[in-house]
């Protein structure tokens, strides 16, 4: 019998060892990228699929470039402003924050889902930035509840009448519009 020291032989060291994966901070910060890009996908939606049509966006790819190589191209200015919250997973995802940046062939669909609900503007807003972003995202938003037909039919403001603004030039559906969105819309039309 022999007498070895314990820091030469560590007792259950098969179990006691630390795996290979996960130990690095580079694997912990990869885990922790794409458990984000996971929770930030919308319902109706798959993962593959923003990675699919992040893949085939030109632009994208450029935004991915520059983020690597540091190098923008005039064309992708609107992401240059952002550069510093925008990230890359492993699989060529891009991340704004916590939220994942939807290519444009996916935006309109996205604003729909965000929207289901007809929550109205803020809403639609808060949900948005839950999980997704792109640049111009709150205008879309905005444009998106003003022009939902589902929202003008039910809203409260509809029940105010264009006829209630008696100067304002007579265009099918723009009173619509305004007086769903404006407190005092007459004063809005009329001061063209
Ligand atoms: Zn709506």
């Amino acid at each position: 019998m022999r007498y070895h020291k314990g820091e030469a032989n560590p007792a259950d060291v098969l179990s006691r060892m630390p795996l290979p994966t996960s130990t690095s901070k580079q694997n912990v910060a990869d885990e922790y990228v794409n458990f984000i890009a996971a929770h930030a996908v919308p319902k109706s939606m798959t993962i593959q699929e923003i990675e699919q049509a992040t893949q085939s966006n030109q632009q994208f790819q450029a935004v991915i470039t520059a983020l690597k190589t540091g190098q923008w191209h005039p064309d992708i200015q609107l992401f240059y402003h952002s550069r510093s919250e925008l990230t890359v997973t492993k699989t060529n995802l891009l991340l704004h924050g916590t939220c994942i940046v939807m290519p444009q062939s996916l935006c309109s669909r996205t604003l729909d889902i965000a929207h289901q609900g007809h929550q109205g503007i803020v809403k639609t807003k808060q949900l948005l930035r839950s999980k997704v972003w792109w640049p111009g995202i709150d205008k879309d938003a905005e444009k998106l509840v003003v022009y939902c037909l589902a929202c003008q039919a039910t809203g409260p403001a509809c029940l105010l009448s264009p006829s209630k603004c008696p100067n304002c030039p007579l265009i099918p559906g723009v009173h619509f519009i305004w007086i769903s969105v404006l407190r005092f819309p007459w004063e809005k039309c009329c001061s063209w």
